[in-house]
């Protein structure tokens, strides 16, 4: 029989992969370091290029909840997947077609395939949560750093027996023929970057963190209010470029803040009352279709500064004076403003040159390289190793989604 494929990292372009293989017979193992699954596009509240939300455009095939299959969901139930949440990548060995990984698995409480759901547990103990309403697997979790006396009677009334609060973490090695990285970026939280002074004040976040406050099934249900006070947002100023193509940082372009400002600058301006956004950049880079963003966005009155920003000042009153230097009118203006957004750069996620190292991967800034540029070699990163998504450098989801299928179909043609 042959060897299962090992997907590292469940984010969209991970579960692509798995579910994809899944399907056309392949027995995958798909590993994710976190308790949910569905990586950074959980928090992202719609989605650019079509606005649909992101729990919709995540894809129907890895939801439960379609038509009567309530609590069952391609991740968990599809019968050739075998996920592991809270689990991390040990040590690789062994060669091309029979690699030898072993993972280290955290300790499961809660039984995702047992878990209907019904919120009991939750009623006994605060440990107990659904860390979102889309979350993957549909099932709470269990956070032991929250442990209260209600937890044993939660474990004895779960209907369904889901919970074993003697769970240990546990060591397993599987054997695989193929890898396929899709371990995905991080945003750079730029507390070195001073002059933006992220940290120093709460209304100063970045664009993942207003992603979370535009959510209507956020804290403040999609209404934007100051995090410092929750006053009405009524100025906000975005900054573009923050620690990308800077070489304190990282050299390169991020790519997608351009546009991802753009789309939150819209939704700010069309879907919430009386809000002026404003954005510093140095260019703007929209890519491909799009432009439409830039377009809608300087339609619906969004200020475009062209310069860099020298300083903030906060005032006692919760707001924040900004001095922006303007390149094209050679002058430094002034603005008073609620919120004060960073579009920080994407980088490679923890551990990300460990993984490479251990398997002799090339890198480029960071990310996963391919072995060869040519275009459609650009997943393949090694032998029988491949890489899809936001591992390879920062991209958007069709693109990611795009890559974990032509990881797919490379792994079925060397298996025919
Ligand atoms: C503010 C913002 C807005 C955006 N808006 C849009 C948009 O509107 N439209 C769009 O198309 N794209 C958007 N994007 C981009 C989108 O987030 C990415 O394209 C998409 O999430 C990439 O998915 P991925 O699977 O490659 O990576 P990720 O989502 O990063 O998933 C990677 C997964 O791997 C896991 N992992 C990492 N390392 C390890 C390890 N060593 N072991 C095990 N597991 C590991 C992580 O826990 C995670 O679950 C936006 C990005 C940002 C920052
Ligand atoms: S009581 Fe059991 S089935 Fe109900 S939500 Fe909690 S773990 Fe799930
Ligand atoms: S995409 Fe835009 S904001 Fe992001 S690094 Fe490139 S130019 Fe700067």
């Amino acid at each position: 029989m042959t060897s299962p494929v090992l997907v590292i990292g469940a984010g969209v372009a991970g579960m692509t992969a798995a579910i994809e293989l899944a399907d056309s017979g392949v027995k995958v193992v798909l590993v994710d370091r976190l308790r949910t699954i569905g990586g950074n596009a959980l928090d992202l509240y719609k989605a650019f290029p079509t606005d649909d939300c992101f729990y919709c455009f995540e894809g129907n095939r890895t939801r439960p909840g379609i038509r009567k299959c309530f609590y069952r969901s391609a991740m968990t139930d599809q019968p050739n997947i075998d996920l592991y949440t809270d689990t991390t990548v040990e040590e690789i060995s062994g060669e091309a077609g029979e690699f030898h990984a072993k993972l280290a698995v955290g300790p499961r409480y809660v039984d995702p395939k047992k878990c209907i759901l019904c919120g009991k547990c939750m009623e006994h103990s605060q440990a107990f949560e659904m860390l979102s309403p889309q979350c993957q697997p549909q099932a709470v979790v269990y956070n032991p750093s929250k442990a209260e006396d209600g937890d044993k009677k939660a474990e004895e009334e779960c209907p369904t027996e889901a919970i074993n609060l003697n769970a240990e973490a546990s060591e397993e090695t599987v054997k695989v023929s193929d890898i396929i990285i899709a371990t995905g970026y991080h945003e750079m939280k730029p507390v070195n970057v001073e002059e933006y002074g992220y940290g120093t004040h709460p209304n100063i976040v970045t664009q993942l963190e207003l992603a979370k406050m535009l959510d209507p099934n956020g804290e403040s249900a999609g209404t934007l209010l100051r995090p410092s006070d929750g006053e009405p947002v009524k100025r906000m100023m975005m900054v573009q470029c923050v620690g990308s193509r800077d070489e304190r940082y990282y050299p390169y372009c991020s790519k997608i803040c351009c546009v991802f400002a753009l789309k939150h600058a819209v939704i700010a301006t069309k879907e919430r009352e009386n809000i002026k956004v404003s954005v510093v950049y140095m260019d703007i880079r929209t890519y491909d279709r799009h432009e439409q963003y830039y377009r809608e966005a300087r339609e619906d009155g969004v200020e475009f500064v062209r310069g860099r920003v020298t300083r903030i000042e906060p005032r006692n009153d919760g707001s924040l004076d900004v001095i922006v230097y303007d390149s094209l009118l050679d002058k430094y203006l002034k603005s008073n403003i609620d919120l004060f957004v960073l579009s920080s750069a994407l980088e490679p996620p923890e551990g990300a040159s460990d993984l490479m190292s251990q398997l002799g991967l090339k890198s480029a800034s960071g990310f996963v390289a391919p072995v060869d540029l040519v275009a459609e070699n650009e997943v393949v990163v090694g032998k029988r190793i491949y890489a899809c998504g936001t591992a390879l450098g920062p991209a958007e989801v069709p693109e990611s989604v795009n890559q974990a299928r032509a990881v797919v179909s490379k792994i079925l043609q060397s298996r025919k």
